[in-house]
């Protein structure tokens, strides 16, 4: 064992409360600092080595060049960059990340940007357009997810971070102005989105965790327990990004109700997928506005809405809630200032993509779209289980997590790396993700993950000491007790990231 795995073998029986009081203190204790920067230092060379391939390919800009580019030279430049990254998203190797990705919808969407590439819903006077297709977008997606009849409203965002972070912020100043609670807290089980923690950090409104079940569901007793006098709202996902599992949203919308607290739903993933399965006659629960509980909800058109990158929608129940969200300064000298979310100038160009997509498509398109993402699903689902080595994580609909009590699943997902899957490294507990798009859905991609995958069993099972590249970090990173360093590390990643 290594000095590093023994001192935190040692850490790891500590209490985590008291070992993160204590890490700042150890961190400064003189060479312990110097010797985990420099374990960490090997890391940072390789990541950085594959976050940054097209250094020696490419012209490399720090400056502004004197001299402007021809067109025809930006434009081959990012034609190759897109020929080497093309094939891995577009022959389904990713889990999430493209939706749809068909040629001809990408066309299409890239005509109607560059129709509208000019308009700034800011200026409402200019672009109508613009505020045209928003307000139906908002209406589209709230008649959708069981809106209609109701007074059921909200408001385009740039993506799903953004919609979860409004609606915190919303709730929060609900609060504060209908029940004068000072020190805000929200409810969350530990599977909801982490966009729901930064909201917390942004926000400084306290997050309550509670656990999930066998069944990664949202532990309803624990959320009972967690409401006290300053409980300004409770979260629900429909369904969580790590195991696809939809939270008892029925007892949550109960209880929201019975203690006049807010209740969001989270349907960033599937609110686009949902409510047409359901159509499709596949057991879906009920997760939307059809409950009188839920008050709020987030779906990412930018997800399986089939839009460009850069929509989603915040719905609200009510237009007061909503005025919540607003922000308006009538005392600034650049005159009377008002927009609905956190841009100012927004990119009017995207809003018409996303209503051109969501109105391309019809439900027509997405039922039948739904209809192949079900059917891939099930094959992927059935296949999982016949590999004894492994097990799926409750009871998904699309999104497949799978964890093994006899080898390392984290070496599964490095050798599918190798046979170019990129699928998500999960931890707490550990295990691995694929969330099943429109990709996957073309002839031979389930059947070639599915081989890949009882090669990838097989060789760990074979080579049970083979090391693996990726394997370690991401057994590091789940257990190393010391989570500021974790921490850390990811900051200087993202450093990396905007390195030249
Ligand atoms: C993707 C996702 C989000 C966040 O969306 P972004 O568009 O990446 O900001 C939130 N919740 C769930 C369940 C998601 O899957």
């Amino acid at each position: 064992m290594s000095w590093k795995d023994s001192i935190f073998k040692q850490l790891g029986k500590l209490n985590p409360r008291f070992l993160a009081s204590i890490e700042k203190s150890m961190k400064a204790i003189p060479g312990i600092s110097q010797k985990i920067d420099g374990e960490y230092a090997g890391i940072m060379v390789d990541l950085e080595n594959s976050a940054k391939p097209y250094r020696n390919k490419f012209t490399t800009f720090a400056q502004i060049p004197q001299k402007g580019r021809d067109h025809s030279d930006i434009l081959r430049e990012m034609e190759s960059m897109r020929e080497m990254e093309e094939s891995h998203w577009k022959d389904g190797f990713i889990s999430g990340a493209v939706y749809h990705g068909d040629q001809e919808h990408i066309d299409f969407l890239n005509k109607v940007y560059a129709i509208n590439s000019q308009s700034n819903p800011l200026h409402a006077d200019v672009w109508p357009s613009a505020t045209k297709f928003e307000a139906e977008i908002v209406a589209m997606t709230g008649d959708m997810l069981g809106g209609a009849g109701q007074d059921v409203c909200g408001t385009l965002s740039s993506g799903g971070t953004e919609s979860i972070m409004l609606a915190m912020k919303t709730y929060r100043d609900w609060a504060l102005e209908t029940k004068g609670i000072t020190r805000p807290e929200m409810i969350v089980p530990i599977t909801a989105h982490a966009a729901f923690d930064k909201a917390s950090q942004y926000f400084n409104i306290k997050t309550i965790h509670v656990p999930v079940d066998e069944n990664f569901r949202a532990d309803v007793n624990a959320v009972r327990k967690a409401i006290t006098s300053n409980t300004i709202v409770i979260v629900g996902s429909a369904p969580s990004f790590p195991h696809g599992a939809i939270d008892p949203i029925e007892e949550l919308s109960a209880l929201a109700l019975q203690n006049k607290i807010g209740f969001h739903v989270d349907a960033c993933l599937g609110g686009f997928v949902l409510p047409w399965a359901e159509k499709l006659g596949y057991p879906v629960p009920l997760f939307d506005f059809r409950f009188p509980g839920v008050t709020s909800m987030s779906a990412d058109t930018h997800k399986y809405g089939y839009a460009a990158k850069g929509t989603s929608v915040i719905l609200y129940r009510g237009q007061e809630l909503r005025h919540f969200q607003y922000y308006t300064t009538t005392e600034w000298p650049g005159g009377l200032y008002f927009s609905p979310t956190f841009a100012g100038s927004r990119p009017g160009a995207l809003s018409a993509a996303c209503w051109a997509a969501l109105t391309t498509i019809g439900a027509d398109g997405y039922l039948s779209a739904t209809k192949k993402i079900m059917e891939t699903a099930a094959m992927i689902k059935q296949g999982i289980r016949e590999i004894p080595e492994l097990h799926i994580l409750g009871d998904p609909l699309f999104v497949v997590a799978f964890a093994s009590e006899s080898i390392n699943v984290y070496k599964v997902l490095d050798y599918m790396s190798h046979k170019k899957w990129s699928l998500n490294g999960l931890h707490k507990p550990t295990c691995v993700h694929i969330c099943i798009t429109l990709r996957h859905t073309q002839p031979g991609v389930a059947e070639r993950f599915l081989s890949d995958l009882r090669e990838a069993v097989e060789h760990v099972k074979q080579h049970p000491a083979e090391k693996g590249t990726m394997a370690p970090v991401y057994g590091m990173a789940a257990t190393l007790p010391l989570r500021g360093m974790v921490s850390d590390l990811l900051k200087k990643y993202l450093d990396v990231i905007y390195k030249v």
